[in-house]
């Protein structure tokens, strides 16, 4: 696999990050906690859908307390419309009990904490250290690790992999936004079938062909 130069990969970054300047998080949320449960309601379904069903999920269920005192059927009706809701209802049940259990209801600040709560893995902690206690954290999702891949930033054939290479490519203040900008030009330009390579910022430097 071949990767841009260290000099096309400065221009390349700079170029996405001019590109989406605004580029940030696009779920809804008021609290780390709610943070916390909307990433773990956007596993395979879009921030959009998540969106949609949150706002009347945290009015009943503003912190962890609340949400593991809810009756699975409860949580399950509010967020019916989105994939897999049997099983994410019962890990927010879960995971809302192991905060309140092991960390008196709040979300931790630490990245070892995060994992060790059930259904937390790796990219979860990451968006949540970065969104909520504004750490510099790249989260590798399934965009950033196609893009990352895609445009030569690495080339690597696993997410932790990939989020390794990318920490030490980027300089460490422009983690959180390239994550961001990498996901929006993921979505918007750079889709997984069908990239808009007439349309987008990198062409002539990326290496996909
Ligand atoms: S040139 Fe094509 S493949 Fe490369 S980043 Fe742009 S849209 Fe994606």
């Amino acid at each position: 696999m071949s990767l841009l130069s260290g000099k096309d990969a400065k221009k390349a970054w700079e170029l996405l990050l001019k590109e989406y300047p605004d580029a940030g998080c696009e779920l809804d949320f008021d609290s780390a906690f709610h943070l916390l449960v909307s990433v773990v309601l956007s596993a395979q379904t879009t921030d959009k859908a998540v969106n949609k069903v949150t706002p009347a999920l945290f009015a009943m269920a503003p912190d962890a307390f609340a949400m593991a005192s809810l009756p699975a059927e409860k949580i399950e009706e509010c967020i019916r419309s989105i994939g897999l809701y049997r099983t994410k209802a019962a890990n927010l049940k879960k995971l809302s009990a192991a905060l309140c259990e092991e960390h008196g209801g709040e979300v931790p600040s630490e990245y070892g904490e995060l994992v060790a709560l059930p259904g937390v893995g790796r990219k979860t902690a990451n968006v949540v250290l970065a969104e909520a206690f504004g750490q510099q954290r790249i989260a590798v999702d399934t965009h950033v690790f196609r893009l990352a891949n895609r445009i030569g930033f690495v080339g690597e054939d696993d997410v932790v992999k990939t989020e390794e290479a990318l920490m030490k490519l980027f300089p460490k203040d422009i983690w959180r936004r390239m994550h961001h900008a990498l996901i929006w030009h993921g979505r918007r330009v750079c889709h997984a079938k069908n990239p808009d390579c007439d349309n987008c910022c990198l062409a002539g430097l990326c290496k996909h062909n």
